[in-house]
C-alpha cells in the first residue's frame, strides 16, 4: 500500500534541486552573507511580482513572526496598545502582537469563510485601538478593502492595517495581490510556506518610502548607515544572502505552484462534494492561493474517526490549529475579553488538514480520495 506524507520538503525542493544549489554556492562563493546585492535584488523581484508598476517596497527579514513584529513597530504601536485580530490563526500573529508589547483583541470568523467576520471589527474599536491583523488562512484572504471602510467610517485614519500574508502568497482580492491592499504585507518564508526558504525568512510589503526606510532601521538595530543609529527599539532582523538567493529563484516559480495546488484542490473539491464534510468557501472576489486544504466534519468524533481511518490507509493528516490562541496557556491574561469567539471554538474541533502540495503524485491524491470516500461504508 502507498503511503502519502503531509509534506515531503525534499520532494518539493528536489523539483529545483540543481538551481538551488548554484544559488547557494553563488553566496558561498560571495564572501558577503547578510543584507548584500542577493537580498536587494529579491526584495526588488518580490515588490515587481506584487505591485508591478505602481509604487511599492520590499523588506527582507528574519522571519514571518519578525515581519509582523516589525509591521506593528514602525505602525507606531506601542506597549499597552490594542490589536485586533482573529484568534483562529497560527500561534506567530499572537506571539507578535505579544512580543511588540501590545494586546490582542479577538474578533470571530466567518462561519464559511473561515477568516475574520470583519463585521464585528467596529464594536471592538477603542481609544487603544493601533492596528487590525488580517490573517490570510489557508490561503483564502479577509476583505481588506472592507476592514479599511469600516476603520473609514469610524473616522479612524490611524489605525494601520497590516495583512498577515504568510499562508496567502500570490492570492488577489479584486486583482490586487494580497500584501498590498493594507498599510503593511507581512511575509512568511517558513520551509512548508507558499515559496519557502531553506531556512527562515519573512518580508514586509508596504508602499510608503519613509515606512519603507523606517522598516529597514528596525530590522538592523535602528541603524541607517553602519555605526549610525537613528530609531530606538531596533531588532536584529535581517534576512540573509542564501536564503534571498534561493527565494528569487523560487519567485520564478511562485504562481505556477499555486496554479498547480489549485488544480489539486480543484480535484478534491470536484471527488469529494457528496461526502459529509465540506471545504472552505472562497471569499468573495478572492482569488485563493492555496496553502493548506482543510475540511471540516460535522462533529469532532467524526474528525476523529477519520484521522483514525486515513492513518490505517497510510495518509499523514494534521489539524491547524486545534487550541485558538485565546485558549492557548501562554496568553490566557489576554483571554478574559468574554469574548464571544463560537464559531472559532467550534470549527477548531472539527478540522482536519489533508495532503495538498506541488510534490503530491496523481496516484497519492487518489489514494487520499478513495480513503476519504470510504468513510461512508466503514
Ligand atoms: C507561518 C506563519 C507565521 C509566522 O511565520 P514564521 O516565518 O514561522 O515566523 C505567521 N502567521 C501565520 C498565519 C503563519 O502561518
Amino acid at each position: 500500500m502507498i503511503s502519502v506524507p503531509f509534506l515531503d520538503l525534499h520532494k518539493v525542493n528536489e523539483e529545483i534541486g540543481g538551481e538551488i544549489r548554484k544559488a547557494i554556492n553563488e553566496v558561498v562563493d560571495s564572501g558577503w552573507y547578510i543584507l548584500g546585492n542577493k537580498v536587494r535584488h529579491f526584495e526588488q523581484v518580490m515588490a515587481d511580482d506584487l505591485m508591478g508598476d505602481t509604487k511599492g517596497y520590499v523588506v527582507g527579514c528574519n522571519s514571518g513572526t519578525d515581519a509582523i513584529i516589525l509591521s506593528l513597530l514602525a505602525a507606531g504601536v506601542r506597549p499597552g496598545d490594542e490589536v485586533i485580530t482573529v484568534s483562529h490563526t497560527a500561534i506567530p500573529t499572537i506571539a507578535a502582537i505579544v512580543t511588540a508589547g501590545a494586546t490582542p483583541v479577538f474578533v470571530d470568523i466567518d462561519e464559511k469563510t473561515w477568516v475574520m467576520d470583519t463585521s464585528l471589527i467596529e464594536e471592538k474599536i477603542t481609544k487603544k485601538t493601533k492596528a487590525v491583523i488580517t490573517v490570510h488562512l489557508y490561503g483564502n484572504m479577509v476583505d481588506v478593502f472592507k476592514v479599511k471602510e469600516v476603520l473609514q467610517a469610524a473616522g479612524r485614519k490611524d489605525i494601520a492595517v497590516i495583512e498577515d500574508v504568510a499562508q496567502a502568497q500570490g492570492a488577489y482580492l479584486n486583482g490586487c495581490q494580497a500584501g498590498t491592499i493594507g498599510d503593511f504585507g507581512a511575509f512568511s518564508f517558513y520551509p512548508s510556506k507558499n515559496i519557502g526558504a531553506l531556512g527562515d525568512g519573512g518580508a514586509i510589503c508596504c508602499k510608503d518610502e519613509e515606512k519603507r526606510d523606517l522598516l529597514q532601521m528596525l530590522r538592523n538595530y535602528g541603524q541607517r548607515d553602519r555605526y549610525h543609529a537613528l530609531v530606538s527599539g531596533g531588532l536584529n532582523s535581517r534576512l540573509d544572502e542564501i536564503q534571498a538567493n534561493i527565494l528569487t529563484v523560487k519567485m520564478q516559480y511562485l504562481h505556477e505552484w499555486n496554479r498547480r495546488k489549485a488544480i489539486i484542490m480543484d480535484t478534491y473539491r470536484q471527488e469529494l462534494r457528496f461526502e459529509k464534510f465540506k471545504f472552505q468557501i472562497v471569499s468573495p472576489n478572492c482569488h485563493p492561493a492555496w496553502h493548506l486544504c482543510v475540511i471540516a466534519f460535522d462533529t469532532e468524533s467524526d474528525r476523529e474517526r477519520a484521522m483514525s481511518v486515513l492513518s490505517n490507509f497510510g495518509i499523514q493528516t494534521m489539524i491547524h490549529y486545534p487550541i485558538p490562541a485565546h485558549m492557548q496557556i501562554a496568553f490566557s491574561s489576554f483571554s478574559n475579553q468574554k469574548n464571544n469567539l463560537l464559531r472559532t471554538e467550534n470549527l477548531v474541533k472539527r478540522i482536519l488538514s489533508i495532503p495538498l502540495n506541488i510534490a503530491l503524485h496523481n496516484k497519492e491524491q487518489i489514494h487520499v480520495i478513495c480513503a476519504l470516500k470510504k468513510l461512508n461504508e466503514i
